[in-house]
């Protein structure tokens, strides 16, 4: 594992750089809000916070279907830096809230089951968090938070 300084900022667009194709693909809008957060640093492996980044991002994609529009949000909150991710799809079933995070769990005719658990076990070595709730009419919003570095370089 190696960690170091980063813009949190430079890992979502180079996570967003990635699913251009998917988002393409499927006539999807990408809308991006909150520059705020713009300078605050996380100390991570960057390449796993952009498998964190991306892993959420297809579930939004593969939940959205085609066309509509997912958003991508910054957050911070009491010393923690984030982002979450909202679609336009059917949202999370409760029965099916206690699983998500379970290796080989999935709901999909060809899912692995593996992105959340992927997540889940990038974020605990990281100190991070993730949330998941639905939507008040329609989706899914997903919420991930990093603890944030202190001022400075
Ligand atoms: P996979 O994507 O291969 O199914 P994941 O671990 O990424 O595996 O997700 C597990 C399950 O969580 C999905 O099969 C789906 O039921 C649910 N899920 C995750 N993200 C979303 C979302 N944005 N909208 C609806 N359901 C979701
Ligand atoms: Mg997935």
């Amino acid at each position: 594992l190696v960690r170091r300084r980063v813009k949190l900022e430079k890992l979502l667009e180079e996570g967003v750089l990635l699913i251009q194709p998917a988002l393409r693909q499927h006539q999807i809008e990408l809308s991006q809000k909150g520059g705020q957060v713009d300078a605050y640093k996380v100390e991570v492996d960057s390449d796993q916070i952009k498998q964190v980044i991306l892993n959420i991002l297809l579930n939004a994609i593969d939940a959205q279907g085609e066309g509509g529009r997912i958003l991508l949000e910054r957050i911070q909150k009491e010393g923690f830096v984030g982002f979450a991710v909202s679609d336009e799809g059917q949202g999370i079933s409760p029965d099916v809230l206690p699983y998500i995070y379970d290796p080989f769990f999935t709901t999909k005719e060809k899912g692995t089951g593996l992105g959340l658990s992927v997540v889940h076990r990038i974020l605990d070595q990281h100190g991070g968090k993730i949330s998941v709730s639905n939507r008040n009419g329609r989706g899914a919003r997903v919420e991930i938070l990093l603890p944030r570095c202190e001022e400075g370089p």
